[in-house]
C-alpha cells in the first residue's frame, strides 16, 4: 500500500490542503519527525491516527520494519516537522527502502516548504537556483562553499540559524563581497519579514536587533545593484 509524503505547514495552520488533511485522516500511521509537535497539527485537525517516530537517529533501526507494514497493505503517511519530507529531514532514507522493496508506491501529497516560498518572493531570479540545505557549521567550510560559487548565475538558497546568521554573513561578505541578499524570516507566521542588502547592511542591522526566528537566506552573485 503507498507511503505517503505529505507537506504540513511552516508557521500557519491554514496551508494545510484538503488532501493532505484527508490523507493522514485516513491512513493507518502517521510517522513524525517529532511526534509531540506534530500532534498540535493533527489535535488542531482532529486527527487520532496513532503516531510513530522518524528521524536521523531511530531511521536505520526502524526503516524494515515500516516497510514490511507498507508490504503487509498498511497505509502510511510521512510527515516532517514543518514543510515537505525530504527536505533536510531523513525523509529520503525511507523512500529509497520503499523504492527497493519492489511494489511500494510512493505518492507525493504537495504543499508548504520554507525554500520555495522564500525564493518566489524574494526578487532574486527564480528561473534556475540552488538549494544547498544547512551550510557547514565551521567557517572555514563556510568560505570554502562561497568560493565554490563566486560568480554562480544561479541564485543560491540555503537554511541557517539564528545564532549562525552573523557569522554567515561575516563570510559572505569576506569571500562574495557586496552581493544582494535576502533573509526571509518566520515565513507565513505573524512576524513574517523579508530583508533585503548587501552582508554589510544586513550585519548593521544585526547589530541593533538581534537574529530571532527561523529563516531562509537566499543570494545571487551575480546581483550588486539595490533592488
Ligand atoms: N522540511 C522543511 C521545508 O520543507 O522547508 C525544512 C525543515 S529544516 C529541518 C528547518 C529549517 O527550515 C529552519 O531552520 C529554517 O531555516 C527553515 N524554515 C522552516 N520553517 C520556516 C519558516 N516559517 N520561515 C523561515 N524559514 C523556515
Amino acid at each position: 500500500m503507498p507511503l505517503y509524503i505529505v507537506s504540513t505547514p511552516i508557521g500557519n495552520l491554514g496551508d494545510i490542503t484538503v488532501r493532505a488533511s484527508k490523507i493522514l485522516a485516513e491512513c493507518d500511521l502517521i510517522l513524525a519527525e517529532d511526534t509531540r509537535t506534530s500532534r498540535k497539527l493533527l489535535d488542531h485537525l482532529g486527527i487520532t491516527v496513532p503516531t510513530n517516530a522518524y528521524h536521523d537517529f531511530n531511521k536505520e533501526k526502524v526503516t524494515p520494519g515500516i516497510v514490511t507494514q507498507l508490504e503487509d497493505g498498511k497505509n502510511i503517511a510521512l510527515i516532517t516537522d514543518a514543510g515537505t519530507p525530504g527536505i533536510a529531514d531523513p525523509a529520503f532514507y525511507l523512500v529509497r527502502a520503499a523504492i527497493a522493496s519492489g511494489g511500494i508506491d510512493v505518492v507525493p501529497v504537495p504543499g508548504a516548504s520554507a525554500f520555495l516560498s522564500a525564493l518566489v518572493a524574494s526578487g532574486l531570479p527564480t528561473d534556475r537556483f540552488i538549494f544547498e540545505n544547512f551550510l557547514p557549521h565551521k567557517s572555514t567550510q563556510r568560505r570554502k562553499l562561497f568560493e565554490s560559487i563566486k560568480g554562480e548565475p544561479r541564485t543560491i538558497i540555503f537554511y541557517e540559524t539564528p545564532h549562525r546568521i552573523v557569522k554567515t554573513l561575516e563570510d559572505i561578505k569576506a569571500v562574495l563581497g557586496d552581493v544582494r541578499i535576502v533573509i526571509a524570516r518566520e515565513l507565513t507566521k505573524i512576524h513574517e519579514e523579508f530583508l533585503r542588502g548587501s552582508a554589510e547592511e544586513l550585519l548593521s542591522h544585526f547589530a541593533n536587533r538581534p537574529p530571532k526566528g527561523e529563516m531562509v537566506v537566499l543570494l545571487n552573485t551575480r546581483i550588486r545593484e539595490n533592488f
